[in-house]
């Protein structure tokens, strides 16, 4: 099945043509530039963008997949979470090519999406096996951070096992780059930085330290930061600034793999996939591995590509819906919010024990 993945929930523009595991194109333009000056992504910005370079950017993934319209056998779209502007761009498009090639059409969830990443074949890369199910997925975005069970491909399958009471993981990189001057997205900047610092050069707190809960809270943490920051002022010589970004890093790595390793435990899982932004650091990539490994726990990195947003991950996650008989059309709604039921409510729901039984999917 040769499905077209459209996504602009957010600061990407981006399409792709998938068959069943394998990508033959994923073309994605970037906001960053649009909204660097700004420190953060701003939504009508977004959605002019969005508006602007939604059609050259899908005709360039049909040309470049060297296919035309009318090949595609269906169309997915993400319908939620994400900026109502932004998401209304897309779906609206989406809608529009379902209807004038009567083709099907099915709204995803941007996190399930991240969530099955890890199983796509990019184009140029060594083959992979698909990795089965049920693993457990982190999650860690610049919007989002969560683990999940992941026992399969449709939202009915995947069900959240804790999640971040305050900022997400990418956000709190970012907010830390902001205080300190260093530019936008942080996550890549503090990235590199804190390749070349000592980890232990800097005393910051463990975020959510509690070995029982599978929530995570990164604003404290930031604000340790920010704390340091007030006592010592901005980092004026390089090597305090790539320290203070090594132990920022170093906390952020060991609490989302530490969490990741009880989750797979509790749920008796033996492979954890990583998504999301944050999936693209370093140190979480490397250092995740090494710990997961001393636990006899595979860790599965996807390929950069698919740890930040892309549509490919979008048409994957739809080609499952279509065939398990899904078809959007006339009834393509979206949300600000996932699909997927929240056990942690953002600013301070009732902690989660994670439950010493394996919990199922729903
Ligand atoms: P969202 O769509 O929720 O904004 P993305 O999946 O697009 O998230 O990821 C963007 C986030 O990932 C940003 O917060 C960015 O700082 C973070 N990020 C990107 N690269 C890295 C990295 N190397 N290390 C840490 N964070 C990163
Ligand atoms: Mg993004």
């Amino acid at each position: 099945m040769l499905v077209l993945g459209i996504e602009t929930s957010c600061d990407e523009t981006a399409a792709a043509v998938v068959s069943g595991r394998h990508v033959l194109s994923d073309v994605i333009h970037s906001q960053i530039e649009l909204h660097a000056e700004f420190g953060g992504v701003v939504p009508e910005l977004a959605s002019r963008d969005h508006l602007k370079n939604a059609e050259p950017v899908i005709r360039a993934a049909l040309a470049r997949a060297e296919v035309g319209l009318t090949d595609i056998d269906a169309i997915a779209v993400t319908c939620r979470p994400g900026l109502s502007g932004a998401l209304l761009v897309g779906t609206q498009l989406a809608q529009a090519l379902a209807w004038s090639q009567d083709k099907p059409l099915v709204g995803v969830d941007h996190l399930v999406g991240h969530l099955l990443a890890v199983q796509l074949e990019f184009p140029g890369r060594e083959p992979s096996p698909a990795v089965p199910f049920p693993y457990v997925g982190l999650l860690a975005s610049g919007g989002h951070t969560a683990l999940y069970r992941v026992d399969g491909p449709l939202p009915s399958d995947i069900a959240e096992l804790g999640g971040t009471r305050d900022d997400a993981a990418g956000e709190a990189y970012d907010k830390v780059a902001k205080l300190l001057g260093l530019g936008y997205p942080g996550g890549p900047i503090v990235d590199k930085l804190a390749q070349e610092g000592d980890p232990d050069g800097v005393e910051l707190s463990i975020p959510m330290a509690q070995k029982d809960s599978l929530e995570f809270s990164f604003s404290g943490l930031k604000t340790n930061v920010m704390r340091w920051v007030h006592e010592h002022g901005k980092p004026d010589n390089d090597k305090n600034l790539r320290d203070l970004c090594a132990a920022f890093q170093r906390r952020v790595v060991d609490t989302l793999i530490g969490k990741a390793l009880v989750a797979a435990e509790r749920q008796s899982i033996d492979t954890i996939v990583l998504g999301g932004g944050v999936a693209a650091n370093s140190e979480l990539r490397l250092r995740g591995v090494e710990l997961c490994r001393a636990r006899k726990v595979r860790l599965v990195v996807p390929p950069f590509a698919a740890c930040t947003d892309n549509a490919a991950m979008i048409a994957y996650a739809g080609a499952a819906l279509v065939q398990a008989g899904g078809d959007d059309r006339g009834r393509l709604t979206i949300s600000p919010k996932t699909i997927l039921p929240r056990l942690t409510q953002k600013g301070g729901g009732a902690r989660v024990s994670a439950s010493p039984r394996p919990l199922r999917a729903r």
